[in-house]
């Protein structure tokens, strides 16, 4: 689960990592007000979307007269932002934080995350901040320097040194920078992240060390146990068919291709969307029904999947292994007469009882194809999404 900036930059004020003073707004009037609570020598207006790259795409804008944030907040209000970490819909701006600038000395790096190749929560320092950290890594690895933190022994004093001398670090900031990789430690385990990012941590002119930046990703399979964090969900920078497919214990993620997946099994649809590319055509979807399928649920991934207006064909992969393929297949054919499946339906079903469900979809009139292997439903369902395009 991911949060905005201006809820993370709380967060982190409450584990003493310092951030500048800020306001969120959510209309120009309230932008208005908090440009001038801040009294500043200018203020940043910035788009509040679960998306970095911001800056590069209009969402951050520096202003340098108090008199023109309402101005500037009423543009960003309201529009979608569009960045190279969006699809082309871009998210909608719906709040804005409202910052005081500061006088930039260095932008610099500093992340946590877990290392799944060492199993290990890792900080990932590097001097080259306020840019794309995978652009540095890709150009200059040299410039990049990662800890790996024992879970036994925990955070060591001389880890943050090290990190500091990487970073040029001198005198009070040493201490600092400490204090501040202390404090993500313990937010990222006392609530369960995935990661913490702080591109670009500055230093300012001052030489004091501040958070410009903040990005926290939840782990979703513990942010049940954390009813604050739970609370600072914005459904509005998720996606629709995604939050659906949550409530009816569906696994789905949408994709950008014509071709509409339903499958038993993440490892199965897997496989389905490679064999589905291999032949030449792109899924839409990704999605794992699960290993309980019933008719419910077969009914709401139809309804998901013919909700995306791309999906030119359907291609089903039920594996019968706990679920038997005639139960299956009357389960098919009654979600598409309640759903009115208007697009060509290739159903391939494997397992126990398959002929007789096979038998059962052939026997409809419907647009329902039977295949009896794989390879060939994709080539098929391929075709027909082409010809309907
Ligand atoms: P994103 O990573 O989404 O582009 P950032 O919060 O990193 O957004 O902002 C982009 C750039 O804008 C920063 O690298 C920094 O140069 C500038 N910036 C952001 N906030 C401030 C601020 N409070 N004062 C001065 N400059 C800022
Ligand atoms: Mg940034």
């Amino acid at each position: 689960m991911n949060i905005h900036e201006y809820q993370a930059k709380q967060l982190f004020r409450s584990y003493g990592i310092p951030a500048p003073e800020g306001r969120p707004a959510a209309s120009a009037q309230e932008a208005d007000r908090a440009a001038r609570e801040l009294d500043g020598a200018g203020w940043v207006v910035k788009a509040q979307v679960h998306a970095g790259g911001r800056g590069k795409a209009g969402g951050v804008k520096l202003v340098k007269r108090v008199e023109d944030v309402a101005a500037v907040s009423r543009d960003l209000l309201g529009s979608r932002l569009v960045t190279h970490q969006t699809d082309s819909a871009g998210l909608p701006v719906q709040k804005l934080l409202i910052e005081k600038t500061y006088p930039i000395k260095r932008e610099l790096y500093l992340s946590l995350i877990v290392d799944r190749g060492s199993e290990r929560m890792t900080f990932i320092v590097s001097a080259a901040g306020g840019m794309d950290i995978e652009a540095v890594a890709h150009e200059s690895p040299e410039k990049i320097l990662s800890i790996a933190i024992h879970p036994a022994a925990g955070l060591q004093a001389n880890q943050c040194r090290r990190c500091a001398y990487a970073l040029g670090l001198k005198g009070e900031q040493i201490k600092a920078l400490a204090g501040i990789m202390q404090g993500m430690y313990r937010l990222f385990l006392e609530k369960d992240a995935s990661q913490i990012e702080i591109n670009p941590l500055i230093e300012t002119e001052a030489g004091e060390l501040l958070a410009l930046d903040a990005k926290i990703n939840f782990d979703d399979n513990a942010v049940a146990a954390h009813p604050d964090i739970l609370a600072l969900r914005d459904h509005e920078q998720e996606d629709a068919r995604e939050n659906k497919a949550q409530q009816y214990g569906l696994n789905y993620i949408t994709l950008d291709g014509t071709i509409g997946c339903m499958v038993n099994g993440a490892g199965l649809a897997m496989a389905t969307m490679d064999l589905v590319k291999l032949k030449g055509g792109r899924p839409a979807n990704f999605l794992d029904v699960g290993g309980g399928t019933n008719v419910e649920k077969v009914c709401e991934a139809f309804k998901l999947i013919l909700s995306d207006g791309n999906v030119k064909a359907v291609l089903v992969n039920i594996f019968g292994g706990i679920v038997q393929c005639d139960i299956i297949a009357s389960g098919i054919l009654a979600a598409i007469k309640q759903v009115h499946v208007a697009v060509p339906v290739v159903v391939r079903l494997e397992g126990t009882n398959a002929e007789q469900g096979r038998a059962l979809l052939n026997s409809t009139g419907l647009n329902l194809y039977a295949a009896d292997d794989l390879t060939h439903a994709a080539e098929q369902v391929v075709a027909l999404a082409e010809a309907a395009a």
